[in-house]
């Protein structure tokens, strides 16, 4: 089989980024959400990136036409009828997922693919609620989609070789360099970076050092692009609580255990960037 019609759910941060990717490897994506205004917001995101791409990378106003005209943004799930693959990235919630997946489900041909880019939810407990759970498969993006090269392929326990095959080919389509695990909490990515960040906080709790100076040590001793604590401050540190809940509760290891720091800065309302104060400040722009 080959994919040349993708549908995507949820045109926010990252549904919008995969539409763009798809639409850019020359597939027809129809790309649907709740509201107009839903709809609207994500093509304008898709508009300013492409835009971007134009004045930075040299994108021909052709090509950015094109891949604009490949996209059809909608509220009709029924858009979604004649896809290859549909791709979830609505919100993070398991039963709203759920409820999205199996209403794709039943739109969709025998053949096509549903695929969900959760962070955090088992891949194995919403195969288990659709009736084609060989078909289902994780594609976990990172943020922003159209600049960052992985795409991590998530085996349920019920995903048959030919669904991963195919979507080893839809990677390579679109761009992007797959790395395959199996369904386990926080994937591989997130299993290594959100541990490796919460151990900055204990760190920075114990006073062993300042917030810049564990920064400076993991950037020219590692030699990693940004140091935990600011990465923390742009993850968001509720979305980091949350995650070390997901391996606390998936794992039962006190390995696990979120940084006393980390719970109190959430409960100041203490995010990182989008609150304005993290482990560092930050000026409204
Ligand atoms: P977001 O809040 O920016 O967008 C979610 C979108 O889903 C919203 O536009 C919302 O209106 C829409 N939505 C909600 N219910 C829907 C429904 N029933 N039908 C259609 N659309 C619906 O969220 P996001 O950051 O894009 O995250 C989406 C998914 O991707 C989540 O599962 C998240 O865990 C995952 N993810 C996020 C990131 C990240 O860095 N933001 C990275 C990897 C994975």
């Amino acid at each position: 089989m080959n994919i040349s019609n993708v549908g995507v759910i949820g045109s926010g941060t990252m549904g919008n980024g995969i539409a763009q990717v798809c639409a850019a490897a020359g597939l027809k994506v129809a790309m649907i959400d709740v509201s107009q205004s839903a709809v609207e917001h994500g093509m304008a995101a898709i508009n300013a990136s492409l835009e971007r791409l134009v004045r930075r990378n040299g994108l021909a106003i052709a090509e950015r036409d094109a891949i604009l005209g490949r996209i059809h943004g909608s509220i009709v799930y029924e858009d979604l009828a004649g896809s290859d693959l549909v791709i979830e990235a609505a919100t993070e919630c398991k039963d709203v997922k759920i409820s999205i997946l199996r209403r794709a489900e039943a739109l969709m041909a025998e053949h096509a693919v549903i695929a969900t880019n959760t962070s955090s939810i088992s891949i194995t407990e919403l195969a288990a609620a659709l009736s084609r759970p060989q078909r289902f498969i994780g594609t976990h993006f990172f943020n922003p989609v159209p600049l960052m090269g992985l795409l991590e392929l998530i085996r349920g326990l019920q995903t048959s070789d030919d669904t991963h095959a195919l979507m080893l080919a839809f990677a390579t389509r679109i761009g992007k360099t797959a790395v395959t695990t199996k369904n386990s909490p926080g994937f591989v990515v997130n299993r290594i970076l959100v541990p490796m960040i919460n151990e900055a906080i204990f760190v920075l709790q114990e006073g062993l050092a300042s917030a810049s100076d564990i920064d400076a040590g993991m950037k020219l001793g590692c030699n990693h692009p940004i140091g935990p604590l600011a990465l923390a401050d742009m993850i968001g540190l509720d979305t980091l609580l949350a995650v070390m809940g997901v391996f606390y509760e998936g794992f039962n290891d006190p390995k696990y255990r979120p940084a006393p720091l980390l719970k109190e800065m959430v409960a100041a309302g203490w995010y990182g960037r989008k609150s304005g104060k993290g482990f560092y400040s930050y000026q409204a722009a």
